[in-house]
């Protein structure tokens, strides 16, 4: 059924390399598994949604754990042929023949195509009382917990850049909004924040004041006490990953850069989910790895051709 091939007595060569059983991989893996193509997939660590309780925004999966959404994949995956290996790939050396040598923190493979589902890691501020309240009372996106919030009183800050369109967004749920920000907007901005009833303040958000594991406040620099009951943090993101750096075209945060089709500047290098769209949700991550299956199915079948 797969194809598997022993070169020079020893080495061992698969289709595809996934790297990163989070949605994107896990769902890219799915159609080349069931394409009969020999896949292994790396299972480096947490997921970014590992830390929250429910999965929101995901058609048919409403509700459901982080865990949960995991375990289907994986045995999914699995029934198929999917083969897992819990390790993080610390290397994928290209080589003159076009195949790629993947290097695990255990073992060592060689694949005929690599498919980055690496993820994205949220930069957060070193603000105290942050992460205490992650995923309960400080959010960073209100697609995901928008809604379990509603009508509270919110405070937003974090990245100057993505400040005037998170705080008008952030209005869609509570009509109590204030951003806290060192930067100076434009006249033009602060007019529009105002007119959808958005509050600036010039200021430096200095700690969350928590009272029985509840958020009470945003505390700034220059002393000011914000009353709210849920914070919004606009993070920079980075890429998780510095393996597409090493091996293709990537922007200033190290995030693969793709065509349509999740190919990379490199031959048979893929990039999908997170590692290369920063907004992807669950439900984009899923679709892409379902996009990129077909591409990756038909590079192999042509270099199949072409090695003969
Ligand atoms: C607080 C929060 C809440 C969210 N809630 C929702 C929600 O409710 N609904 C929704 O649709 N989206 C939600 N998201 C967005 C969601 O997290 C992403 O859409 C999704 O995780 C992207 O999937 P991915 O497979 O690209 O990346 P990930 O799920 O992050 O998977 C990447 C995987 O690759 C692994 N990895 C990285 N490097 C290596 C390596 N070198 N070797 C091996 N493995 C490696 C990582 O450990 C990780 O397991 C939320 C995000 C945040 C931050």
């Amino acid at each position: 059924m797969y194809n598997l091939e022993i070169s020079g007595g020893h080495e061992e060569i698969i289709d595809v390399a996934v790297i990163g059983a989070g949605a994107a991989g896990l769902s890219a893996a799915l159609f080349l598994t069931r394409a009969c193509r020999r896949t292994v997939i790396y299972d480096g660590g947490p997921t970014r949604i590992s830390t929250i309780g429910k999965i929101h925004e995901f058609l048919g999966h409403e509700g459901i754990t982080p865990a949960e959404f995991q375990a289907r994949g994986r045995s999914e995956v699995d029934s198929y042929g999917g083969e897992f290996r819990s390790e993080a790939v610390l290397k994928i050396e290209p080589r003159s023949d076009g195949l790629f040598d993947v290097l695990g923190s255990q073992t060592q493979i060689t694949a005929r195509a690599i498919v980055l589902a690496t993820g994205l890691v949220d930069v957060l501020p070193p603000v105290s009382g942050l992460r205490e309240g992650l995923g309960r009372d400080v959010h960073l996106c209100p697609c995901f917990s928008g809604y379990e919030v509603r009508d509270k009183a919110f405070v937003a800050f974090g990245l100057p850049e993505r400040l005037a369109q998170f705080g008008k967004f952030l209005t869609a749920w509570s009509s109590s909004v204030t951003v806290v920000t060192p930067y100076e907007f434009d006249p033009e901005t602060r007019k529009r924040l105002r007119a959808f009833g958005v509050i600036t303040v010039q200021d430096e958000v200095a700690s969350l004041k928590r009272e029985a594991d509840q958020l009470v406040s945003v505390l700034t620099a220059s002393g000011m006490e914000l009353p709210c009951e849920a914070a919004f943090v606009a993070a920079p993101f980075k890429a998780a990953s510095d393996l597409a750096a090493s091996l293709c075209e990537v922007d200033e945060a190290g995030f693969a850069i793709t065509d349509a089709n999740g190919s990379t500047s490199r031959p048979g290098v893929w990039a999908i989910g997170n590692a290369t769209d920063k907004l992807s949700h669950l439900a984009h991550s899923v679709a892409a790895g379902a996009n990129v299956g077909p591409w990756i199915v038909d590079y192999l079948l042509e270099s199949s051709l072409s090695s003969k």
